[in-house]
């Protein structure tokens, strides 16, 4: 279920088992443009557009990846929290139309503003 002009599907076929997290159906790796320090990706293995188009049989394994990134970013000691981000077609401001969720490690002071 690759697509073929996609940039995401493009980093999952050639990034096996280089990614900060994965499980069956999700991968995580940085963003190359941080809004802060350890912007993470977290990123569907099957190319689906957003939210909408993915299987709710999913959302567990979402959950297990988005706890487990944050995880390891709590090892950290400045890291106190964490904004988890989805832009949902352009409008929205979705520019990658492979689904994704954004995950925001916060320190004190990192000068982010939602
Ligand atoms: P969105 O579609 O949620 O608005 O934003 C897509 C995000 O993907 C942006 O934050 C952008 O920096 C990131 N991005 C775009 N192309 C690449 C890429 O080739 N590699 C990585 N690691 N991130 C990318
Ligand atoms: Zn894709």
């Amino acid at each position: 279920m690759k697509n073929g002009n996609c940039i995401f599907c493009e980093i999952i076929s050639k990034n096996k088992r280089n990614f900060i997290y994965e499980n069956d159906n999700f991968a995580a790796f940085l963003d190359v443009n941080p809004k802060v320090k350890g912007h993470t990706l977290i990123v569907t293995k099957k190319h689906f557009v957003n939210t909408f188009d993915m299987p709710e049989s999913l959302g567990s394994e979402l959950l297990d990846a988005i706890k487990n990134v944050a995880e390891k970013f709590l090892k950290e000691k400045d890291v106190g929290g964490f904004n988890i981000l989805q832009n949902n077609f352009p409008v929205a401001g979705q520019i990658v139309m492979h689904s994704h969720f954004h995950l925001l490690p916060r320190r004190k002071n990192d000068g982010f503003n939602l």
